[in-house]
């Protein structure tokens, strides 16, 4: 059974790909706050290639997370992020949970789901896949959040 960060889980992999078919948007598409809308434009950059490799593995599609929210701006045009995802599947068994760090700046950890999850995805068993972004740039043309 895999094990992320402490956390077993099960996976049902074309069950997850089919409810991110059938969802239209994700959070931040559905959002017009200027956190949200600079996030759109660097999601390719805030999200490294290993955990764009994990929510592939868990059938996850990466333009559509059930939120994602600004925390602080760290330092000028560099900013902290958080936000998750779902996917299908049942959390098993926590020991020493911790998030993963998935690169500098960048980590990830799983928990039973307790959050607003996308509508394609109610109703289901999942498993919560949630990130903090330490180094998001600011590239609104309008005055950044702090
Ligand atoms: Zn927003």
């Amino acid at each position: 059974m895999p094990t992320f960060g402490g956390c077993q889980y099960t996976l049902d992999r074309e069950a997850t790909i089919a409810a991110y078919r059938m969802a239209a948007s994700g959070g931040a598409d559905e959002c017009d706050c200027a956190g949200c809308r600079n996030f759109r434009l660097a999601r390719e950059i805030a999200y490294p290639p290993t955990f764009l490799a994990l929510l592939d593995e868990l059938g996850i599609d990466p333009l559509k997370d059930g939120e994602v929210y600004h925390n602080a701006r760290m330092s000028p045009g560099q900013h902290q992020y958080g936000g998750w995802f779902h996917f299908v599947g049942a959390v098993q068994e926590v020991e020493n949970s911790s998030p993963v760090v998935l690169c500098d700046g960048f980590s990830a950890w799983m928990c039973r789901a307790s959050a607003p999850r996308l509508s394609s995805l109610k109703g289901l068993l999942v498993v919560e896949l949630n990130f903090l972004a330490e180094a998001v740039p600011w590239l609104l043309s309008e005055p950044e959040m702090t």
